[in-house]
């Protein structure tokens, strides 16, 4: 079984899970570096500085390589 770190949600095969993550909603931020979406309380832990959770990923800084979902979508509009 794997399970979504973010919303829980279990899914029977990792391909599963994959596509999952690209429309999690729990996830609502993005690492530049890596390409990963993890969610807040992940990347953040008092709300100012910002590190992408990603194992060796040196992503950081929210609206530098770290960013915002909705901010994205709402520049490609
Ligand atoms: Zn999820
Ligand atoms: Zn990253």
């Amino acid at each position: 079984m794997h399970t979504c770190r973010d919303c829980n949600e279990s899914f029977a095969t990792e391909l599963a899970l994959e596509l999952h993550r690209d429309t999690c909603e729990q996830a609502d931020l993005f690492c530049d570096v890596c390409g990963k979406r993890f969610r807040e309380s992940a990347a953040t832990r008092d709300g100012w500085h910002y590190t992408c959770p990603t194992e060796d990923c040196e992503g950081q800084g929210m609206g530098d390589q770290i960013k915002r979902i909705e901010d994205i979508r709402a520049a490609t509009q």
